[in-house]
C-alpha cells in the first residue's frame, strides 16, 4: 500500500513551495547559545538531514517546529504561518501538519498498540473511531505489525515500538515528518529494519522530512540535502554526494572521519 499523507502542492511546472522557514533563529539555555542566528528553508517534499556533533543544536530545531521549545530571537514559519508568537488556534493547525518520531518512542504505555495510533486522529482530527481503526490497521500492516494491534507497547521490542511510533506519526497524515535519532536507542540488530521501513516511506510518499541521524548510510540514501551543524550554526550544506564525498569544511571532514 502507499502511505497517504496530506497532499503537497503540485511540484511540476511550478516553483517549489517553501514549507518551513527559519530566519535568524537564536536559542539560549542560560549562557549556552544553542542556535545562533540560524536561517533555514525547506521546500515541500524535500528530505533534509541534519548532521553534526552532539550538542550542536539539531534536536532543538525539531523541538521548535513541534512547539516544544521557543526561540529567543528570530521567526519560524510553517506553510506560510508564523509560529512564536501565534494564537493557540494557529499553533494547533500547525501541529496537525507535523509528525515527530523520537529517539525514545514515547508511546502511551497504558494503551494498546492500536489505541496508540487512533488516539490523536480521533481526538485531534475528529476522525470516527472506525475510520481511525481502519487506518491504524493499514499502517500496522505497512510497518509489519498487523498482528500486534492488541499488544501493550511494553511487550514489544524496541524496533517494534519504534515502528508503532512511526505508524502513529503517519496516522495524522502529516505534511512534515520529523525524525530525531530514531534508531539511537535500538539494539544494533534492530536498526536496519527500521531504516528500511523509513526508506520505503520516503520512496512511496511525498512527505517532507527533516531527519537528525548519525546513520550516515541512511542519510546518504534518503536525503536531497544535508546540513552540517557545528555550535548552533549550519557550516556546510549540499546534496549528500557532495557532503559525504567532497566536504569543504574542515569540521565536516573531522566529523565524518569520526562517524564513518
Ligand atoms: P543535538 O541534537 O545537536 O545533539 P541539542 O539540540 O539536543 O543538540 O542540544 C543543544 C544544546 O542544548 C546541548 O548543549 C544541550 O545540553 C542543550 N539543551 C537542550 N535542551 C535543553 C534544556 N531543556 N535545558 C538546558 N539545556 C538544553
Amino acid at each position: 500500500m502507499s502511505v497517504e499523507t496530506t497532499k503537497q502542492p503540485a511540484a511540476t511546472g511550478t516553483l517549489p513551495t517553501e514549507l518551513i522557514r527559519l530566519e535568524g533563529v537564536t536559542k539560549r539555555f542560560g549562557d549556552n547559545t544553542v542556535l545562533d542566528g540560524l536561517d533555514l528553508s525547506v521546500d515541500a517534499g524535500r528530505h533534509v538531514t541534519l548532521i553534526g556533533p552532539s550538542g550542536s543544536g539539531k534536536t532543538t530545531i525539531l523541538r521548535m517546529l513541534m512547539t516544544l521549545t521557543e526561540p529567543d530571537e528570530g521567526t519560524i514559519t510553517v506553510d506560510g504561518q508564523q509560529l512564536f508568537p501565534a494564537p493557540e488556534k494557529r499553533v494547533r493547525e500547525i501541529r496537525k501538519k507535523i509528525g515527530m518520531v523520537f529517539q525514545q518512542f514515547n508511546l502511551f504505555p497504558n494503551m494498546s498498540v492500536l489505541r496508540n495510533i487512533t488516539e490523536a486522529p480521533v481526538r485531534v482530527l475528529g476522525m470516527s473511531k472506525d475510520e481511525a481503526e481502519a487506518r491504524a490497521r493499514e499502517l500496522l500492516d505497512l510497518v509489519g505489525l498487523a498482528d500486534k494491534c492488541d499488544a501493550r507497547p511494553t511487550r514489544l521490542s524496541g524496533g517494534q515500538q519504534q515502528r508503532v511510533a512511526i505508524a502513529r506519526a503517519l496516522a495524522m497524515r502529516p505534511q512534515v515528518l520529523l525524525l530525531d535519532e530514531v534508531t539511537s536507542a535500538l539494539d544494533p540488530e534492530l536498526v536496519a529494519g527500521v531504516l528500511d521501513l523509513l526508506r520505503d516511506i520516503v520512496r512511496s510518499t511525498d512527505i517532507t522530512m527533516l531527519c537528525v541521524t548519525h546513520e550516515m548510510g541512511f542519510a546518504r540514501d534518503i536525503s536531497d540535502q544535508v546540513l552540517m551543524f557545528d555550535s548552533g550554526r549550519i557550516i556546510e550544506t549540499g546534496p549528500p554526494e557532495k557532503i559525504f564525498s567532497e566536504p569543504e569544511h574542515e569540521r565536516t571532514r573531522e566529523f565524518l572521519g569520526a562517524v564513518l
